[in-house]
């Protein structure tokens, strides 16, 4: 076994040496008997841990029933999760996809056709956001932006016009007569917890209102609970017209979503999208009983409470290790550590401790425990933090002496 052995895996990520084989709650079993604490939640999407009681009787239930139906067919258990994402916020209708891409392409299709039934067929770009994050597809890439991504693929998809982040004026330049939507998220979470404010986003809500341009929010990150609201335009003071949804929706069964105003979703009929798994019986299953966890009375105070605990303790952290950590940032238990030293380095040396992590943009640790995270286990990763910085200021007064 000490060989190295040649991966078959295309190797697009560069990949950490541990491997996990069991959860349970906020804690991953590595192959070695090793217990990490995971505060990554393989990116946003354990909200509710590993191996949820709840959702573990759901997926077992559906399982013994029927696993994939096609969309020819009606889809009750479709129609009940739709109803409830529905009743849950601003939107009248849903689109169900199998991951964040796709559920974000779904809004830019949907962007784009609503100006063309609109009449206004010629309006097709959508302005996004430097530092912004939608995905890996031809389209996403093209929509976030960024260089690393699109390096090599080809001429990058039309229609994508980016400004700074908070820069209205920069938006209102960007405006013209081609301009059909204006796409952020509400927290950009891989650019680095970086989260305008309320009245950057009742600015945009005013300027699609007078122009006639739809407002879409990327919530694949931010959505479900993670920002301390279910959704995190309701923090904003706005609605959007358009909400990808994605990551935690299914607790760690992969499915995508697009909510939509009525209106906003005239122009996609009957066979203008589609999908031949989005929409599938297990994947409905796991979101209605994520749901169920997630509307209960307590689960969102609960994510708050978590949230303010753990931002002030890492507070504290800054203050007494003032060489490795700057900031906290963030909302809910979506929270952003600033490092001093590359946030690479902080976030492997955490691995060390057996505290998952996940860098971002701006130099940026993540911190996304699942949302049922306890207060003995928000303790027990401060402490981790704390050793690692601990040990890491020794190493930096070390290497500076
Ligand atoms: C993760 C993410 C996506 C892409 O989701 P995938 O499931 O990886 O395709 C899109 N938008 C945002 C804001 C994300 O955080």
């Amino acid at each position: 076994m000490s060989q190295i052995s040649q991966s078959h895996l295309l190797p697009v990520f560069a990949r950490a040496d541990v491997a996990f084989e069991r959860g349970e709650g906020v804690w991953l079993i590595a192959t070695n008997g090793d217990r990490y604490l995971d505060f990554g939640s393989g990116v946003a999407v354990n909200a509710l841990g590993h191996v949820h009681p709840y959702l573990v009787k759901a997926m077992t239930e559906q399982l013994g029933k029927v696993w994939h139906v096609s969309n020819l067919y009606k889809m009750p258990d479709g129609e009940t999760l739709a109803r409830r994402l529905c009743e849950a916020s601003f939107a009248d209708v849903a689109f169900f996809a199998n991951s964040g891409a796709e559920a974000v392409e779904c809004a830019i299709k949907m962007a784009r056709k609503y100006q063309y039934a609109s009449g206004k067929g010629e309006r097709y770009r959508i302005i996004t956001f430097e530092g912004a994050f939608h995905g890996r597809t031809l389209a996403t890439i093209a929509a976030g932006g960024q260089a690393k991504y699109l390096e090599g693929f080809g001429p990058p998809v039309a229609g994508f016009d980016q400004v700074p982040l908070g820069d209205i004026e920069a938006v209102k330049k960007a405006i013209g007569p081609e301009t059909a939507a204006i796409m952020i998220e509400p927290v950009q979470g891989e650019g680095g917890v970086r989260a305008p404010q309320p009245q950057f986003f009742k600015a945009l809500r005013e300027l699609c209102d007078q122009h006639g341009l739809l407002l879409v929010f990327d919530e694949v990150q931010t959505g479900m609970g993670r920002t301390g609201e279910l959704f995190a335009y309701k923090r904003t003071g706005v609605t959007p017209d358009i909400m990808p949804l994605a990551k935690a929706l299914g607790g760690g069964f992969p499915i995508g979503a697009c909510l939509a105003t009525t209106e906003a979703a005239k122009g996609m009929t009957a066979g203008t999208h589609g999908s031949t798994f989005g929409g599938n019986p297990l994947a409905m299953a796991a979101a209605n009983a994520v749901l169920d966890v997630m509307l209960a009375p307590g689960f969102i105070e609960h994510v708050q409470r978590m949230s303010l605990l753990l931002k002030q303790k890492l507070a504290g952290v800054c203050d007494r290790y003032p060489d490795i950590v700057s900031e906290v940032r963030g909302e809910g238990l979506l929270i952003g550590l600033r490092a001093v030293i590359p946030a690479a380095d902080l976030s492997n040396a955490l691995r060390d401790e057996k505290l998952l992590t996940v860098a971002a943009g701006e130099n940026v640790v993540r911190m996304l425990p699942p949302l049922i995270v306890s207060e003995a286990e928000i303790d027990e990763a401060v402490k981790r933090i704390e050793q690692t910085c601990a040990r890491l200021s020794k190493a930096t007064k070390r290497g500076a002496a």
